[in-house]
């Protein structure tokens, strides 16, 4: 079977991203080896640059542009962590980004990313009238679209998470990573298992709105209705004409499960309790997994993957949960 992303790119990624991300921290969590009868290890997005993975992708895409496109400028439709990372990383890298979000995305989510110095395009009532306009700016201005999962250097940017595991962690048995679009766990996938095939990776997702796991159930991709969920990163479509994420996750991935908000709501204190880590709902579903005997098995690392929370709501849910 040839798949469309290699090992290679994955190491060239590393190599380009290197001086602008952090290489986040891998930490053994002895509450969950205990439950999970052998060593479980945290992978800490939480503490990448800009709270979450996804300024991986962002960095390495951005790093793959020629001079027209550099100069003409980045366009990311977020409303939240793939905006932060575009924002983060065309500051760094000195190109010009438009981030666009509907009407409806809170101020503090806005500037946020206003903040990191990117130029905000608020416009519409929903996340798919935000494309409309983005679609239309790319044609007047040419400015290049970075894709939040559906593209081979965003997901070879994500996938250099699995080298560093590969790297630290000999004799892992199992992946567990957080799933929306498939960028992360496809990159992840890739890497670890062009180095150990036998490697078990399992994504999760809420149960409320999982698009990738109805698409891989349907065998092809498929629209779901979007709900309100702890886990909003985890929200949105793998899109009809989904390119790489589908066939990766249908290729590479061995299993798949759902969290319900319940679970993610506990998942996120345990880990503040017990871990003293702050994550946000879609960084917490693989603790949420493990803690319900879902995911697991011999040597386990789960992928926090970021800490971007509303923090009333985030000192809400712990404290209600103390021990
Ligand atoms: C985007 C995101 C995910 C899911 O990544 P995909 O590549 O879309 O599957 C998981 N966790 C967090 C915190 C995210 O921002």
């Amino acid at each position: 079977m040839t798949l469309a992303l290699s090992i290679a790119e994955i190491r060239q990624a590393a190599t380009t991203i290197a001086p602008h991300v952090c290489r986040t921290p891998l930490r053994v969590s002895s509450g969950l080896s205990q439950y999970n009868g052998a060593e479980v290890l945290l992978k800490l997005e939480t503490m990448q640059n800009t709270g979450a993975f996804k300024l991986r992708g962002a960095t390495n895409k951005l790093l793959s542009l020629d001079d027209a496109e550099r100069s003409a400028g980045v366009i990311a439709v977020s409303t939240g962590n793939h905006g932060r990372g575009v924002a983060f990383a065309a500051a760094k890298l000195g190109l010009h980004a438009v981030v666009c979000m509907s009407e409806l995305v809170p101020t503090v989510k806005v500037e946020a990313i206003r903040a990191l110095g990117a130029e905000m395009v608020i416009t519409g009532k929903s996340q798919d009238e935000a494309e409309e306009t983005a679609l239309a700016m790319i044609a007047e201005l040419g400015l290049v679209y970075v894709s939040p999962f559906d593209d081979r250097h965003v997901i070879a940017g994500q996938g250099t998470i699995g080298l560093e595991l590969m790297a630290a962690v000999p004799a892992l048995d199992t992946i567990i990573v957080p799933v929306s679009g498939g960028g992360l766990i496809g990159g992840i996938s890739v890497a670890a298992k062009a180095l150990r095939p036998d490697v078990r990776i399992v994504g999760v997702t809420m149960d409320r709105g999982a698009a990738m796991y109805e698409s891989i159930k349907a065998g092809k991709p498929v629209q779901v209705e979007e709900m309100v969920s702890l886990a909003d990163s985890l929200g949105g479509g793998i899109g009809s004409n989904n390119r790489y994420t589908f066939d990766l996750v249908h290729a590479l991935v061995d299993d798949m499960v759902l969290v319900t908000e319940a679970q993610i709501a506990d998942a996120m204190a345990w880990l503040y309790w017990n871990e003293r880590i702050v994550a946000e709902g879609a960084g917490a579903v693989g603790v949420a997994a493990l803690l319900n005997g879902f995911a697991g098995g011999g040597r386990t690392v789960a992928i926090v993957s970021g800490c971007n929370v509303d923090m009333a709501d985030f000192t809400e849910i712990v404290r209600e949960r103390a021990p």
